[in-house]
């Protein structure tokens, strides 16, 4: 077994992380004190990794001057620099990646792999962005009206807040403070106390470019409670765009207060991801698709597969082999070799997975494996639950790994058990059937914002935009045009004629 304080001690001197660090940067790191602090627990085995300080109403408010004049600084510099700093924040993220990936091991749970990844998404995206920054275009359109040019440009927002779920601690900061300074935004990230730690060892990398480069503070981090710092910023005019990250509970509710300002929001919120799988599909790349989409991250991702559909044809065979696909695969701590599912977040989490466990056997569902502790403190087995259509539960995200099976004898009856969620994140279908594919991706198809064949609901690319419909909440996040939710669009009329032509051939004749 890891010796997790020595791991621990080893990463914190390599990232200059202390037992007790400051968690509000905003140009500069403000003081720790102990007089309002989280502290870091280690779901691996419950170790106390660090304490850090959280930000009071000054600090906030201070935060939120400095980002909001360092926008007006940032926003006139040109996109293709901006975009330099962005890489360069990339490039130092590599020479960190091992280090900041153990962190994330240690504090969010995800095995070494999942942690290393974590960081090499947050360098895909600076990179992407790097790119970006020089292609954020607008288009020209003919004007009707003579010695008259129509076009329209992307002006840069203004300072974005971003709030984080615990189970992507780094990754989705990047995805949305890399886009937003590229195209000239600042930000502030008010990240889940769950995570701090994760956090600050983020903005300690980070915050040495900026101190090499002399760049005014373009992003900035206050850790603190949600219903504080969260509240706060959601509610405040000076940030037009909130981009939030969690729960469809939590996100309802910020989505709400950003709305009654008239604010911008992004809502990245919970999803209930289904896989279908058919008779017709390679049943080796079905199981490990499904069996990735539902043990990774022990079933704590937002794209973690859910529900799975099954042919009747092939229900027992697939079952039988993704069963025992469960009973070999090795649970324990993330920083050991070969693990591939690490603990939940925390003991509340143990709790909701026993709790919906047994709901379902309530509702009439078979509990086929799993569905029970393993072992001592926050692990659990990977549960597959036998369901029928229509089982509340089945409606849910309970963010652990409870994966519900269902039979299917049509593509039809498959695609309503598998829209039939309020949520619509994530989606999969395994068929080598072209028509099945095409029925899955048709307007009668899969109601999500990613859609998937062959593959796992979980592990998006950052190339493409991320997010999802109905209540995940519709925003989009990372690659493709998602950089546009960061800008406003304006539409520009120029008159470079001797007179005043009116659109419509409306007249207004005057001496
Ligand atoms: P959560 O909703 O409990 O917390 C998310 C964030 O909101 C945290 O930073 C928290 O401190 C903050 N918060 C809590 N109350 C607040 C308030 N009143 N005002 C402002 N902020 C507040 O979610 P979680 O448990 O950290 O994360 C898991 C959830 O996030 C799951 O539902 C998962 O599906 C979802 N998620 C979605 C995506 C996506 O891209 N769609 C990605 C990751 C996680």
């Amino acid at each position: 077994m890891t010796d997790i304080k020595r791991v621990r001690d080893e990463t914190f001197r390599k990232l200059g992380l202390q037992e007790k660090n400051s968690g509000i940067f905003n140009g500069k790191w403000i003081d720790y004190t102990d007089d309002g602090r989280t502290e870091s627990i280690s779901p691996i085995d419950g170790t106390s990794l660090a304490f850090i300080s959280t930000a009071k109403e000054s600090d906030y408010e201070k935060t939120i001057e400095i980002i909001s004049k360092a926008f007006t600084e940032w926003s006139e510099t040109p996109a293709p620099y901006r975009g330099s700093i962005i890489k360069k924040m990339s490039d130092r993220l590599v020479e960190y990646k091992e280090d900041l990936g153990r962190i994330v091991s240690m504090e969010a749970g995800k095995v070494t792999s999942e942690g290393q990844g974590e960081i090499q998404e947050m360098i895909d995206i600076g990179y992407f962005a790097q790119g970006l920054s020089r292609q954020l275009y607008g288009l020209t359109m003919a004007s009707e009206r003579p010695m008259h040019r129509l076009f329209e440009q992307y002006v840069p927002l203004g300072p974005v807040g971003i709030i984080t779920a615990f189970n992507f601690p780094s990754a989705v900061w990047s995805w949305n403070s890399f886009i937003a300074a590229t195209v000239g935004d600042t930000t502030v990230w008010k990240p889940s106390s769950k995570v701090a730690l994760t956090s600050v060892a983020v903005m300690k990398i980070i915050s040495k470019v900026m101190e090499e480069e002399s760049l005014p503070p373009i992003f900035a981090l206050l850790n603190g409670n949600g219903k504080v710092v969260g509240e706060r910023m959601a509610n405040d005019r000076r940030i037009p765009l909130i981009s939030f990250t969690g729960s469809v509970k939590t996100g309802r509710h910020i989505g709400t207060r950003v709305s009654e300002r008239l604010g911008k929001s992004i809502l990245e919120l919970g999803g209930n991801n289904c896989a279908i799988v058919t008779q017709n599909s390679d049943m080796k790349i079905a199981l490990k698709g499904v069996a990735f989409g539902a043990m990774a991250t022990a079933g704590q991702r937002c794209t973690s597969t859910r529900r799975v559909v099954i042919n009747e044809k092939i229900y027992s065979e697939f079952l039988n082999k993704l069963k025992s696909i469960y009973e070999n695969v090795k649970i324990g701590s993330p920083l050991e070799n070969g693990v591939l599912v690490g603990p939940l977040i925390d003991n509340e989490a143990v709790k909701n997975y026993l709790a919906a466990v047994k709901t379902a056997q309530e509702q009439g569902g078979k509990l086929l494996y799993g569905g029970k502790p393993h072992n001592s403190g926050n692990y659990v087995l990977p549960t597959i639950i036998e369901a029928k259509e229509g089982m509340p539960i089945t409606r849910e995200e309970t963010f652990a790994p409870i994966l519900y099976a269902f039979k299917y004898s049509t593509m039809e009856e498959a695609m309503r058990i598998h829209n039939d969620v309020p949520q619509g994140l994530s989606s999969s279908i395994f068929t080598n059937d072209i028509r099945e594919e095409e029925f899955f991706l048709s307007a009668r198809g899969s109601d999500c914002g990613i859609a998937n064949i062959n593959t796992s609901t979980a592990g998006a690319e950052i190339g493409g935009a991320f997010g999802g419909e109905k209540d995940t909440g519709g925003g989009r996040e990372s690659g493709s045009d998602a950089w546009k939710s960061y800008m406003r669009r304006q539409t520009v009329t120029k008159n470079f004629g001797t007179d005043v032509p009116l659109s419509q051939g409306v007249r207004f004749n005057i001496e």
